[in-house]
């Protein structure tokens, strides 16, 4: 069976063209970059054109890259790297875990944090972030693209708001990355971000690589103790293929966004949403109305639980993800839906589908055929559904 990926949120494929630019730094190349020989040499190139690459899809400098393990470890060094006993970190509740379980463990170390709401389209309201702030905020980080809903944060009003109080801006970027324009030269719209996070694996490069951008003036300590790796920044010796990945599909990120493939995107994804709410009642998305990145549509389908119309999905070859986290076997509604104001029922009735350049119109039509006929083979055994049944006379 042909499979339909509609999860581009979770992780995308590797790019054959990111493969194999890879290729030589695991079978020749495959030098440490700190050493002083040739083959060290090399890779160290490798590792500067891929922080140049990088440099270039933010407007930043070069020297301003550290290369890190993944959105998590970028998310936790910006966090553990900038704030001590005593500061005040502002974060939002709709926050990918890696940024919320950070503060959670930064509070236990004597940092204050408070949790910004947001409203019922998912947007943390400036104003909200305004009255939150204290004379010892030190850090406050707002995601730019939230993984679930793809609603898209104000960050450049909540940066300059932070700035103004003299406190730092951290922004989670990994699901705005080759999405949205990425500026933070000082004359870009990103100027007041001192710090952004981005994830290999969601821009079509490996996972187990990512990047935190520091804007020089930012002091971080680093969160690993070791070598003088990365200016000092993240210890250990750099993972060459995946910094090469990277820089890589960065380019291709990069020229790809000058193209018309994003606005094709966005109407691929109004295709799939749209045609859902056509075949489907008593179904809606969450974060409508709200300005949100062209790939991702989160829809709640009432009275349907998610967990089973996935697993439906799953079985007539459709890879979908749930609203809701399963920890531990038990399933949680999601963090983010319930902070939108949505109830358990709802919030456990939503799934997200994500897509990416490599959606293709047939497979959304496929799609279409098949998501609202699983949405009423499950209604049929709901006893909450009632469908609507039109009598003649
Ligand atoms: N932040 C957001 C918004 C994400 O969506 C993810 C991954 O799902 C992460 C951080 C974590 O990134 P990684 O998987 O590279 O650790």
């Amino acid at each position: 069976m042909r499979r339909i990926y509609l999860d581009a949120n979770a992780t995308t494929p590797l790019l054959p063209e990111v493969f194999e630019a890879m290729r030589p730094f695991y079978l020749e190349h495959y030098g440490n970059a700190s050493s002083i020989h040739q083959q060290g040499q090399q890779a160290r190139s490798a590792v500067d054109h891929a922080r140049e690459s990088i440099a270039r899809m933010l407007h930043c400098r070069p020297a301003e890259i550290v290369f890190t393990s993944g959105g998590t470890e970028s998310d936790n060094l910006a966090l553990f790297g900038t704030l001590n006993p005593g500061d005040h970190l502002i974060t939002s509740s709709v926050e990918h875990h890696a940024v919320l379980h950070a503060a959670e463990s930064l509070e236990s170390r004597a940092v204050e944090v408070t949790f910004l709401p947001v409203n019922q389209q998912g947007l943390v309201e400036p104003s909200t972030l305004q009255s939150a702030i204290k004379p010892n905020t030190k850090l406050v980080s707002v995601m730019y693209a939230n993984n679930e809903t793809g609603v898209i944060q104000p960050i450049e009003a909540l940066a300059q708001i932070a700035h103004a109080a003299g406190a730092l801006f951290h922004t989670d970027a990994v699901q705005a990355g080759g999405k949205l324009p990425l500026d933070v030269s000082v004359k870009g719209p990103l100027k007041d971000i001192d710090l952004l996070t981005l994830s290999g694996h969601k821009i079509f490069a490996p996972k187990g690589i990512g990047v935190l951008y520091v804007r020089r003036s930012v002091r971080l300590s680093p969160m690993f103790h070791g070598g003088t790796h990365e200016r000092q920044r993240r210890a250990g010796t750099e993972n060459v293929p995946g910094i090469v990945g990277l820089g890589k599909a960065a380019e291709i990120a990069t020229e790809w966004m000058k193209t018309d493939g994003p606005s094709t995107l966005a109407a691929l994804r109004d295709r799939l949403e749209n045609g859902i709410l056509a075949a489907v009642d008593e179904a809606g998305v969450n974060g409508a109305g709200a300005p949100r990145v062209a790939n991702t549509t989160n829809i709640y389908f009432d009275h349907v639980e998610a967990e089973a119309l996935l697993i439906a999905l799953d079985l007539k070859g459709i890879s979908v993800s749930g609203g809701s986290a399963c920890q531990s076997g038990a399933t949680e509604p999601s963090h983010v839906l319930t902070a939108m104001g949505l109830t358990d029922a709802r919030a456990r009735a939503t799934l997200r589908f994500s897509l990416s350049k490599l959606t293709t119109p047939e497979e959304i039509d496929e799609a279409l055929q098949i998501i609202p006929e699983a949405v009423a083979h499950l209604r049929r055994l709901s006893p909450t559904y009632k469908a609507t049944v039109s009598v003649t006379h």
